[in-house]
């Protein structure tokens, strides 16, 4: 494939921007190469500034479940964006989008608006202090809350892809307060929480990991944190930024059974504008200012573009729930596919999947946590992933993360990628 226009923006880029990328996952430093540069997408397929068109498997991270510059939602916008793309000042669209959350996602009484799942998970985790007057909160290895000072210890997405294993910038005060544990392990949460008794104000997880690849949570693990929250009046936050309105329309909480205190959502939330947002029980989001003390604001929180972009998108996924089987049989036969032509190849490789989220590590041993994640094969990785994107195939460029399918793909698509991994 001729990719060099992309090659010499990314030199230029270089000149001007820290790596030549605006985010790190985007850049191929762990895979090798250069990033390629996107001009433009549709349905399921991107379009590099060289003209070489891609099956997408990233999808905006997640965010564009019915596929690039869907009509309705380009519609929309269109429409909108004649009114002024900002106000600064409350309005409908907003309300509309808080009944719909509301409606849709169960636990959820309040919700508020933000620009970005950072900005949902770090506010979230300040709400959770307020509340229990409690500094400290669990996370768990390889699992990512955005780029917050607290979040970025043991962090997953870029953090494990790039090997960084403490942040400068980040102080030992701050990261003090952040506790760590490996995911799937109630124990080791229990001797943690007894170790702090009374000092953690909340347990923040994936509760369907993707940062770290695709990791199921295991049989019971939801159950227990739920148990030792209720036990310890701590809170639990779903960090549902990935799996909101990607695994049903409800997300994790509704398709695992999981009640949470509070829950954060991004991507398909904004139908690819930047929105995040967070929500939960009435009493705990009361102690939100202006109705409480736990300060929270941004000037384009709640931004009618943002907002049009993502109501549309939830609107339908509302009215439209076979879109979520839709996805899983894709996903399936996918992951089947792949199977069968990965096992001819000889070396072994685990498929880890849960509704339209998937990934594959070459690992002989079932891949659960971020000790099993990170002892993968990542160099035979980055072979598959060049090998793929040689075929027009766009995976993301790292094992540490998941695949996110959307509806604009095709079984002839699907067809297409399972074949290429034979090759
Ligand atoms: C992407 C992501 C975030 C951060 O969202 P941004 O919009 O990139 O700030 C937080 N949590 C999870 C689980 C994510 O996948």
């Amino acid at each position: 494939m001729n990719t060099t226009l992309s090659v010499k923006l990314f030199e230029r880029a270089c000149q001007t921007i820290p790596g030549g990328v605006n985010s790190p996952v985007r850049a191929f430093r762990s895979v090798g190469g250069t990033p390629l540069f996107i001009s433009k997408a549709k349905g399921a397929y991107l379009f590099d500034a060289d003209g070489n068109k891609y099956i997408d498997y990233i999808s905006s991270w997640g965010a564009m479940i019915l596929g690039h510059a869907h009509d309705s939602v380009v519609k929309a916008i269109q429409e909108r964006v004649a009114y002024s793309t900002s106000y600064g000042a409350p309005t409908e669209l907003e309300v509309e989008m808080a009944e719909l959350i509301t409606g849709m996602v169960p636990n959820v009484d309040l919700i508020r608006m933000v620009s970005s799942g950072t900005e949902a998970c770090m506010s979230a985790i300040r709400l959770a202090r307020g509340f229990t007057g409690r500094n400290k909160f669990i996370k768990f290895e390889g699992h990512y809350h955005g780029h917050a000072d607290s979040f970025l210890v043991k962090a997953g997405s870029g953090m494990a892809t790039f090997n960084i294993q403490a942040v400068p910038g980040v102080t030992a005060g701050v990261a003090q307060d952040t506790l760590t544990c490996p995911f799937n392990d109630p124990e080791a949460v229990r001797l943690l929480v007894k170790k702090h008794h009374a000092g953690i104000a909340a347990i923040i997880l994936e509760p369907v990991a993707g940062n770290m690849g695709c990791i199921l949570p295991e049989k019971g693990f939801l159950e227990e944190l739920r148990s030792i929250c209720d036990e310890e009046n701590m809170l639990l936050i779903f960090d549902e930024v990935m799996t909101g309105f990607r695994l049903a329309p409800g997300g994790a909480q509704e398709k695992l059974g999981i009640r949470a205190d509070l829950v954060t959502y991004g991507k398909v939330i904004g139908g690819g504008m930047p929105v995040g947002a967070f929500g939960g029980r009435r009493e705990i989001m009361e102690h939100l200012a202006p109705q409480g003390k736990v300060y929270q604001a941004g000037t384009l929180s709640g931004n009618p573009i943002a907002m049009i972009a993502g109501l549309t998108t939830l609107r339908i996924l509302k009215e439209n729930p076979q879109i979520y089987s839709e996805l899983e049989k894709k996903t399936r036969y996918l992951k089947e596919g792949m199977e069968k032509v990965l096992e001819k190849k000889g070396f072994p490789f685990v498929i880890n999947h849960f509704g339209s989220m998937i990934s594959v590590h070459f690992s002989a041993q079932p891949v659960r946590n971020f000790a099993t994640s990170s002892a993968s094969n990542t160099e035979r990785f980055n072979e598959f992933f060049h090998s793929m994107l040689d075929q027009g195939i766009y995976l993301p460029p790292s094992a540490f993360e998941s695949w996110f399918l959307n509806n604009a793909l095709s079984f002839r698509d699907l067809d297409e990628t399972i074949e290429a991994c034979g090759n």
